[in-house]
């Protein structure tokens, strides 16, 4: 490419930034925020503004956020449909989801789990995908009546200190002593494992793992099996065809529940269906939701069937927050603009425009190891060897501070931190993706040349 890729225009023009400056900010975070709160970039961007699928920094630049839909943004930035329901809400009655009925939760519950396939029709609300993965487990344990859970190598699940422990990765975990029901087994990471991603067979080979490590490690104890319809974090892993299913009936046959985290792949990301798992041929005895599912509001919820939500109403519990009024008014608006707006429609559409363009990038760039992914969760892996598979860490490094000088912002995943995350708001467009690709086209260049 000869020219520097340009964003495509737009009418929109960012309201003024009249506040403090970006080195204020960013000495008001070193000093009074926690050091484990880290930011991206050598020299950390400041957003102040967003509109569907771009934000702003304190200068007014545009940049596409190519990230931000798997983190909150969904249906896109100052979604008119969401800001008016959220100011609708806000102006009626903000309180708390317990006690007292209202007519906005109860209107939510209906419509999410009207999402969702027979049996799973009962909805609990929280205030994050932690929340909803901690009582998952929860709920599975008390059903069962045993306490073990497994979950993946390469997982994540959220920050509880309950669900810690499933947290695969060791820059993600403090040092405390491991809990005595809680195991990771199963590697699903095709690139790196025994049998390719689309080799027959594959999937249920690696569900074997699963079969040994109940046999094992935790007979006749098995609570659950939780994992990640996509492991997000862990770099854009998808489960070979058949895991999944296969993962849940030998789960089933140990007497435990397979629990579903879609807080990443949920409300139609992957664009195949709502629900990630709607393309593995399983229907889930719990499903875990949040991120994109408030489009930046603080909402979790939990989708089961009758019988196991049954067993959690024995006692009282109580989420002050958890499906307020307010956050299911924000809820309620984004099932509305998904379908209004067709978005896993064009979450199918512009992922696989994406996947084209970068097939045909990986010809000329050998940096390219591996691409993954469906619909707006895409991931591309860059190694310095297509052989021995040597993960480019600091050519990663350099992609992404390339991207970012030129209006893309991607993320990182992978436990190497080798993994470009493309995940954009579902409001994203065909010339979006084609923006990414040629960004991605000179960055890659400029990261194989070195520092
Ligand atoms: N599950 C997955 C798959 C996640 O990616 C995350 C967050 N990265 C969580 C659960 C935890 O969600 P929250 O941050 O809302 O607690």
């Amino acid at each position: 490419m000869s020219e520097m890729p340009s964003l495509p225009d737009v009418e929109v023009q960012p309201p003024a930034y009249a506040g403090p400056s970006r080195e204020a900010v960013h000495a008001d975070r070193r000093s009074h925020l926690s050091p484990h709160i880290g930011h991206m970039y050598r020299e950390p961007l400041m957003l102040v503004s967003g509109h569907g699928q771009y934000v702003y920094d304190e200068t007014g630049r545009r940049y596409l956020d190519a990230f931000g839909g798997v983190l909150t943004t969904s249906i896109g930035h100052a979604n008119p449909r969401l800001l008016s329901a959220m100011a609708e809400q806000a102006g009626r009655i903000m309180h708390t989801s317990m006690h007292y009925l209202n007519p906005t939760v109860s209107a939510y519950a209906r419509e999410l789990a009207a999402r969702f396939p027979d049996p799973l029709d009962t909805v609990i609300l929280f205030n994050s995908g932690s929340e909803a993965n901690d009582m998952a487990i929860m709920a599975a344990r008390l059903f069962t009546g045993n306490y073990d859970v497994i979950g993946l190598r390469n997982a994540f699940h959220g920050t509880l200190s309950g669900i810690v422990p499933l947290i695969a990765h060791q820059s993600w975990r403090y040092p405390l002593p491991a809990d005595p029901g809680i195991s990771r087994a199963g590697w699903i990471y095709a690139y790196r494992g025994p049998w390719a991603h689309d080799e027959p067979g594959a999937g249920e080979h690696y569900a074997e793992q699963i079969a040994t490590h109940i046999a094992e490690a935790t007979p006749g104890r098995i609570a659950a099996f939780l994992a990640e319809t996509i492991q997000g974090v862990g770099g854009v892993v998808e489960p070979p065809p058949g895991f999944l299913s296969a993962a849940a009936t030998h789960v089933r046959q140990a007497g435990g529940l397979y629990i579903a985290d879609e807080v990443q792949t949920g409300f139609g990301r992957t664009g195949d269906a709502y629900w990630g798992f709607e393309a593995h041929g399983v229907t889930p005895d719990i499903v875990t939701m949040a991120k994109g599912i408030g489009n930046g509001f603080p909402i979790g919820a939990l989708v089961t069937r009758r019988e196991i939500a049954e067993v959690l109403g024995q006692k009282m519990t109580y989420n002050t927050y958890g499906g307020s009024p307010l956050a299911c008014a924000a809820g309620l608006a984004v099932l509305e603009e998904i379908d209004a707006a067709s978005m896993v429609d064009n979450a199918r559409a512009c992922g696989a425009r994406l996947l084209e363009r970068l097939d045909n990038l990986a010809e000329k760039q050998a940096l390219i190891g591996d691409i993954r992914g469906r619909g707006l969760m895409i991931g591309v892996e860059l190694v310095r060897d297509r052989t021995t598979k040597e993960p480019a860490r600091a050519e990663t490094d350099r992609a992404l501070e390339a991207l970012r000088e030129m209006g893309c912002l991607v993320g990182r995943a992978g436990f190497a931190g080798n993994v470009l995350r493309i995940t954009p708001p579902m409001c994203a467009t065909l010339e979006d993706m084609d923006f990414i690709a040629d960004c991605l086209e000179v960055a890659l260049a400029t990261a194989s040349e070195g520092a």
